[in-house]
């Protein structure tokens, strides 16, 4: 059996998950890119792509019109039953829109 290094320690004062400095996130919670900050003029990009923009946008358009159709069908007259499954539904939509950043609605 060879022998295995051991196990680097953590660096101290950098838990592990964070991102590089300089560095963020695509604001596309579908998207994994990460964002090299620049100096540049104007308003930092805050998406790694129009087209990232883009489906951000209409995916968090399509989550809200599907949270607009649940709370109308939960307001309506409906089983405890089905009330119950319309819940659950809202929750899990209201759960996905929590991760789209303040941008993808300011465009
Ligand atoms: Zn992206």
């Amino acid at each position: 059996m060879r022998n295995r290094p051991a196990a680097e320690p953590p660096t101290p004062g950098r838990p592990p998950n964070v991102l590089r400095q300089g560095q963020r996130r695509c604001d596309n919670p579908a998207c994994t890119n990460l964002l090299e900050w620049r100096e540049q003029r104007g308003r930092p990009p805050r998406f790694c792509s129009d087209r990232c923009r883009q489906q951000a946008s209409a995916d968090l358009a399509r989550l809200q019109d599907e949270l607009e159709r649940v709370r109308r069908l939960e307001a309506g007259d409906v089983t405890y039953r089905q009330r119950r499954r319309l819940n659950s539904q809202r929750v899990h939509i209201e759960w996905l829109l929590s991760a789209f950043p303040r941008s993808t609605t300011d465009t």
